[in-house]
């Protein structure tokens, strides 16, 4: 592992801090909520919020795996908090949200991988605020595909499932997640609920080649998958995986017309772009608002 380089200039936030945005804070403070928007200081909490999208992190903040990119502490997990998905909804109303993210650490502590709290969560933001569209960002729930019926059968308007990676640096960047598993699963998601749209996301700047982010994608068209995000990996502390590369913005928009060229309805590409970020763009019932 090399030292990460300076961060150019278009990766540079300016914070802002507004009303809406202490608001928001107190609400989460108060509901003992969690949001990765927060934990994971993600540069585009205020614009998010403004839109009223908000990514929500359940089953606890303490994860079962190690990715060596990702900020989330590794541990003995929480307990389950069988009053959060009504806490969420709680919150999705106070927030006035439009489109929430709901994602969890990974629970390879439980059966089902936490697919059931994941259910539950989508259905009680359901009956609190029917007009909010909800996305799932799901982990892998270890290749347990009833866990994955399981949150189908509830009807998100999004099914999320990031890759991460390429091929090549899928084992050495994710802890026990496997490149063809991630596959699996987007396909299966569309075998068992064909009208629920897809969605992925790659990091980029790892050390990977344009032609394996071109192949990443060619493996994400071949299940169907329907919406990609690409971004740029910051390291968030100096023990993760260093910054191999920063992509020029022009460098993302060609990323975004590659995708375009190989089918994705919908590519969010640039150097701030997150997995939820313009999420609700991205929901088919909400493009004729
Ligand atoms: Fe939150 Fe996602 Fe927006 Fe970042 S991109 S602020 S994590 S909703
Ligand atoms: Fe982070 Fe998810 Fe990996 Fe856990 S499984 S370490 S939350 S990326």
């Amino acid at each position: 592992a090399g030292t990460t380089k300076a961060r150019p200039e278009w990766l540079k936030i300016r914070a802002k801090t507004g009303e809406n945005y202490k608001q928001l804070k107190e609400i989460m403070r108060t509901q003992s909520l969690h949001t990765v928007c927060e934990e994971a200081h993600c540069p585009n909490l205020f614009e998010c919020w403004e839109m009223r999208t908000a990514t929500f992190m359940i089953l606890g903040d303490i994860c079962t795996r190690a990715c060596r990119f990702c900020a989330v502490h590794t541990g003995r997990p929480n307990e389950l908090d069988l009053r959060e998905p009504e806490r969420v909804a709680d919150a999705v109303v106070a927030m006035g949200l439009e489109h929430v993210v709901i994602t969890s650490v990974a629970r390879d502590d439980l059966a089902d991988g936490g697919a059931s709290v994941f259910a539950e969560t989508i259905r009680a933001v359901r009956r609190k605020v029917p007009t909010c569209s909800v996305e799932v960002l799901i982990p892998d729930f270890d290749g347990n595909w009833d866990a994955l019926a399981a949150v189908l059968d509830a009807r998100p308007d999004v099914l999320n499932h990031n890759i991460e990676t390429v091929r090549r640096l899928s084992d050495s960047v994710r802890s026990r997640a496997k490149y063809d598993r991630t596959l699996e699963l987007l396909r299966r998601s569309k075998e068992m609920a064909p009208d629920i749209p897809t969605k992925s996301s790659i990091m980029v700047g790892l050390g990977e080649t344009f032609e394996e982010i071109y192949e990443t994608m060619d493996d994400l068209r071949a299940v169907d998958v329907d919406i990609l995000t690409i971004g740029q990996y910051l390291q968030p502390t100096a023990k993760h995986l260093p910054v191999v590369r920063y992509y020029t913005p022009t460098e993302f928009l060609r990323l975004r017309g590659e995708g375009l060229k190989r089918g994705f309805k919908h590519v969010e590409s640039g150097p701030m772009v997150r997995s939820s970020y313009h999420a609700k763009d991205q929901v088919p019932w909400r493009q004729q608002e």
